[in-house]
């Protein structure tokens, strides 16, 4: 029996799957992981950055308009739409066998295949507000009031919601994890490697019987997992959809 068939069979059995997902959902998609980018050389500041350096909070308050450049020029993908991967699991949930989506991406693919309860652990670029008097815009507004978007009301900055590097999480959006993950029969971990805080952590409210793992490179819940797919994550979720009775 191939990995697929084997991986078909568990989620036919399956009632409350919880799927936590990261990066690799989305390059199918035609989003890089923004973490694999070189450093990035800003010639206003004459200082090479890291990526991680350009999405903190201090680069923000610091260098707004550098800040902004980096994300529309980079983390912003207009074109980029949901892949097979998103709406098989958009379809599992329209079929109830699906608790919800967790994931670690920012792009907002998830709820464009039409899922409806998907925790953003880092938030998302969909949303913005302002960080004066808390206004919130879309991110068409942003889009539009280039380079540094300004708050219609009081005049401060519009920055995504998403979580920077040195700002802490969503409470309510990680008990939300943590609930769903606690409930579930069967945990589909797919595109990450867990190397991010805080992935790793809320596998451990795992108490189902099936722990499976997708991802083309070895990850930290390989070892106690039932099943191991070395494949791109869309590719699988698509091709197991197609083989569960409806
Ligand atoms: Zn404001």
């Amino acid at each position: 029996m191939g990995k697929i068939d084997e991986l078909a069979g568990i989620m036919d059995t399956s009632s409350r799957i919880v799927f936590f997902g990261g990066a690799g959902m989305s390059t199918e998609s035609g989003i890089p992981d923004f973490r694999s980018a070189d450093g990035i050389y800003n010639q206003k500041l004459e200082r090479k950055f890291s990526p991680e350096e350009m999405v903190s909070h201090t680069f923000l308050l610091r260098h707004p308009n550098e800040f902004f450049e980096f994300l529309f020029d980079k983390m912003i993908f207009l074109e980029a739409e949901p892949n097979a991967g998103h709406y098989a699991l958009a379809d599992l949930e329209k079929r109830g066998k699906l608790l919800a989506v967790v994931t670690q991406n920012i792009d907002g693919l998830h709820q464009a295949a039409d899922s409806k309860n998907v925790c953003e652990l880092h938030g998302s670029l969909m949303h913005w507000y302002c960080m004066g008097c808390g206004r919130r815009y879309t991110l068409e507004y942003a889009l539009q009031n280039k380079p540094v978007p300004a708050c219609k009301d009081c005049g401060g900055i519009v920055r995504p919601d998403v979580v920077l590097y040195e700002e802490a999480l969503n409470e309510v959006v990680i008990e939300a994890a943590v609930k769903a993950i606690r409930k579930a029969d069967t945990l589909i971990v797919g595109g990450t490697s867990l190397a991010v805080y805080p992935a790793a952590g809320l596998l451990d409210y795992f108490r189902g019987d099936n722990l499976v793992v997708i991802n083309k490179t070895a990850t930290k819940a390989d070892m106690g997992a039932n099943l191991v797919i070395r494949e791109p994550i869309g590719k699988v979720l698509s091709g197991v959809g197609r083989k569960i009775m409806p």
